[in-house]
């Protein structure tokens, strides 16, 4: 195909923004393309050579091409540059150039699509010494032979400035359009697009085998799928709104990593869709032998891990992964939990339709648990109780919140929608003081902390029913010798019922004697359906709590539970946090 009909093309979008217009000449440009090249000419069209994820960058530096374009025209690079600054496009520049040039000398031969293809990929996979010099060779051999305005395209292409802002949705109309006769084909496409990523090959699929060969189109191992995302929501009672009993899981802020498998060969996929393989070597190490599993497709959360203790930490503890040298020193330094939370595909079939229940089941079956691999903690959740217990729970091993799934929903590609929702706490403002608060029950420890406590119960005092009310879960700020030391203070205390003094709905793995008294920050107060601290005082129904607790290191054995901070104290900082009054006749 010649060029001049793509540059033709890319001329006529340039001058709109218009998108009725801009299909209007893709769909003629489509009618007259060979099939062979549809794919291509789909990749050009984005500025690309090949779909996203194969991370082929043209990567030519503007100094590189003037230098080609002094070389084929015989134009000094000055006057080039000049002629850059003054039309601010070196595209342009060059078919100014190449217009002077062409009133005196004759076209050698037409340049064909395929050729600028074939030239631009070589370009790309140039690398080592010589490189720069064979770049300009090729590019000057192809604007020799090049019209003023087919030059003009090949250096925007060469350079990474053809912006023509046709998005994949115009691009989807319009091969729709052109081979199906009707843009109302065209989620069908969007369907083949979500599931490979690769816009190149879906056309390639409709010009070919029409849209009978769509709707044929599967999950390719090693194309990445794009991923399914989540709607935010506010709180606990949203969730149950939008969508009744649904799936709680952990939401861990690390990076989404989409991890194929086949024989052995893990390719990782980011959320942007780019090829990460190379900063997870421990991942394509360990995972065919922690996976049940020869041929499948994974969705996880990768997360750093402090290795002593086995918490979470932050995202920005994974980025120092992100470097040109050094890897394998970065992968020891910061290691990692791989926590997966989807299936997508298995054992040559596609899970994508199948319901999220059962995707889960699968998705536990194949999943090896150890201290590398693990399924993301999940439960189901009824209620706003049950919502709240475990966003606790979340924060506490140090995840930002929770994500909520429909539990007979499919995994929509590609998609943000409501059938995941996203519920985060944020750290808004500081208590700007501490809290006193006794040891009321705890929960077991898992992985590092087997063994011992992991999280506490803990409780403010009521001054007048003379009782230890609920107010969080803390499991943060603990180190291993904390909590060798406050199991061993603590098993003294343990007792077989719930001591009446306690006021608690929620239940625990242990209840204590309230006695002791450990000091804790947080980043606020907020009202809660489950905890019992000054409970109706500020809303019916609710009571108080803290959000993101944390042990201060501080075991006040000096204190008296009585001594604890006391629900006016609670109160106190709620309303001064808020700045809001309230009827102190209550209190
Ligand atoms: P956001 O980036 O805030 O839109 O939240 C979505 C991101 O949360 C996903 O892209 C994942 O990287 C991350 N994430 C953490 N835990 C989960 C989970 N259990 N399920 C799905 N995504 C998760």
């Amino acid at each position: 195909m010649e060029f001049s009909l793509l540059a033709n093309a890319f001329n006529k979008m340039e001058s709109t923004r218009k998108r009725l217009e801009l299909t209007q000449y893709l769909v003629e440009l489509f009618k007259n393309t060979p099939h062979d090249i549809i794919t291509n000419i789909v990749y050009l069209l984005q500025g690309k050579l090949r779909p996203e994820f194969e991370g082929v960058e043209l990567g030519v530096a503007e100094k590189l091409a003037i230098k080609a374009i002094s070389k084929s025209s015989g134009t000094p690079i000055k006057k080039i540059e000049q002629e850059y600054r003054n039309s601010g496009d070196l595209g342009h520049a060059a078919s100014i150039i190449l217009e002077q040039k062409t009133q005196t000398t004759f076209l050698a031969q037409d340049i064909t699509v395929e050729r600028v293809y074939e030239t631009l990929f070589k370009i790309a996979k140039l690398e080592g010494v010589r490189s720069q010099d064979m770049k300009i060779k090729y590019i000057s051999s192809l604007l020799n032979d090049a019209t003023p305005m087919e030059a003009r395209f090949i250096l925007k292409l060469l350079l990474g400035t053809l912006r023509l802002g046709i998005a994949e949705n115009t691009v989807m109309d319009a091969l729709s359009i052109a081979f199906s006769g009707d843009k109302k084909n065209r989620n069908m496409l969007e369907h083949a697009y979500n599931v490979s990523s690769d816009l190149g090959k879906v056309a390639h699929v409709i010009a070919v085998d029409g849209i009978g060969g769509v709707q044929k189109f599967q999950i390719n191992m090693f194309s990445p799928v794009r991923p399914m995302l989540a709607d935010r929501v506010k709180s606990e009672s949203e969730v149950i709104k939008k969508m009744g009993e649904s799936a709680a899981e952990y939401k861990l802020d690390g990076e989404r990593v989409q991890v194929h498998l086949k024989d052995g060969k893990v390719i990782i996929f980011s959320r942007s869709i780019e090829n990460i393989t190379k900063y997870y070597p421990d991942i394509v190490e360990k995972i065919p032998t922690a996976i049940n599993a020869t041929n499948t497709i994974l969705e996880a959360e990768a997360v750093a891990v402090n290795e002593d203790s086995g918490e979470f930490l932050p995202f920005q503890e994974l980025m120092h992964r992100r470097r040109k040298h050094g890897i394998e020193k970065a992968v020891m330094q910061y290691p990692i939990t791989v926590n997966f939370f989807d299936v997508l595909y298995h054992d040559g079939k596609s899970l994508l339709q199948v319901d999220y229940s059962q995707r889960r089941e699968k998705l536990e079956k194949i999943v090896k648990e150890d201290d590398f691999v693990r399924c993301v903690p999940m439960v189901i959740v009824k209620n706003e109780n049950d919502i709240e217990e475990f966003l606790e729970n979340s924060i506490n091993s140090g995840c930002e919140g929770l994500m909520l799934k429909m539990l007979d929903k499919p995994y929509q590609a590609g998609a943000r929608g409501s059938h995941w929702l996203k519920l985060k706490r944020e750290y808004r403002n500081e208590l700007g003081d501490s809290l006193d608060l006794v040891v009321i029950g705890a929960f077991f420890g898992r992985g590092r902390r087997t063994g011992r406590y992991g999280t506490f119960l803990l409780a403010s005092y009521d001054e007048d029913s003379d009782t230890f009310t609920s107010i969080c879960k803390v499991g943060t700020g603990f180190t291993d010798e904390y909590l060798d030391r406050l199991y061993q203070i603590l098993s003294s205390k343990v007792t077989i019922k719930k001591n009446p003094r306690i006021d608690s709905n929620m239940e625990s793995d242990v209840w204590f004697e309230p006695e002791l008294v450990i000091e804790v920050v947080a980043s606020e107060i907020t009202l809660s359906p489950i905890h019992r601290a000054a409970r109706d005082v500020i809303r019916n129904e609710s009571g108080l709590a803290l959000r993101f607790p944390k042990f201060t290191g501080k075991i006040r054995l000096e204190k008296m539970a009585e001594n604890a901070s006391t629900n006016q104290e609670v109160i106190a900082l709620y309303s001064g946090q808020k700045k809001i009054t309230f009827d102190a006749g209550k209190m």
